[in-house]
């Protein structure tokens, strides 16, 4: 479905010598062709970042205000976004929901507001553990889709990320089976409640310790359209390693 799309979400990591030598690495790294590869730095070295990357990938930042710059203090625009490079936006991360505190209609806010700014979207969704073990997985994917799709008025600039919780940052990858089983189920909602057509186009990417090991296995299902990739995108190499797993 669409262009395999691999992120590399920095999260609160790097200093300016850190990025300095990521950057390098990325430039000096061969990508496939066919892929969208998009970094997500912290907000302040996004600017370091825009001027010292290839054009080959896109900026994104890792979050954004709900709604139009003004009176916010410590809120980062949609507008500032673009205005400074960006391609894309990652919003409802589960580090937001759960760390943070942020709701699904926050979130679908974020998402529509961003949208009409001219932003891409990475619209994260995702179970905790003990939501899986109760049987919830699908509940929860599908009520943080709706909160996204009740609120946005288009899905061309939206590419899904699936990151269940607990397999983020834990080294507990998800196996191609189980990815593979909500992508579908993702799917098939949007089929359902916003259009064939949508679904079929939406690109459903993986996130939760991927890595440049396992990341060919998951590559190969079908509906697996790309990664989101927190701690091995801070390796240039691997992070390339991970871009070229497009089957
Ligand atoms: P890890 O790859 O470090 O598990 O993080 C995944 C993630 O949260 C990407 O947004």
């Amino acid at each position: 479905t669409g262009k395999f799309f691999v992120g590399g979400n920095w999260k609160c990591n790097g200093t300016k010598d850190s990025i300095t030598k990521l950057v390098a690495d990325l430039n000096s790294a061969s990508l496939e062709a066919d892929v969208d590869v998009v970094v997500a730095p912290p907000f302040i070295y996004i600017d370091q970042v825009k001027n010292s990357l290839t054009d080959r990938i896109e900026i994104s930042a890792q979050n954004c205000w709900v709604g139009k710059g003004g009176a916010f203090t410590g809120e980062i625009s949609g507008e500032q976004l673009k205005d400074i490079g960006c391609k894309w936006v990652v919003l409802g991360h589960s580090e937001r929901r759960h760390v943070i505190g942020e709701k699904d209609d926050f979130i679908g806010k974020k998402a529509a507001y961003a949208l009409s700014q001219g932003l891409g979207v990475i619209a994260c969704i995702g179970e905790l553990l003990e939501e899986r073990e109760a049987g919830k997985t699908f509940d929860v994917c599908f009520q943080q889709l709706k909160a996204y799709a009740d609120a946005v008025p288009s899905w061309d600039d939206i590419v899904i990320a699936y990151e269940p919780v607990w397999a983020i940052g834990t080294g507990k990858v998800a196996t191609p089976q189980q990815a593979q089983e909500v992508h579908v189920a993702v799917r098939d909602w949007l089929s359902k409640n916003v259009s064939p057509e949508v679904a079929s186009k939406t690109r459903i990417i993986y996130g939760g310790s991927v890595n440049g090991s396992n990341c060919a296995d998951l590559a190969t299902k079908e509906d697996i359209d790309g990664f989101l990739v927190g701690g091995a995108s801070l390796k240039g190499p691997e992070f390339a390693t991970i871009v070229n797993s497009v089957t």
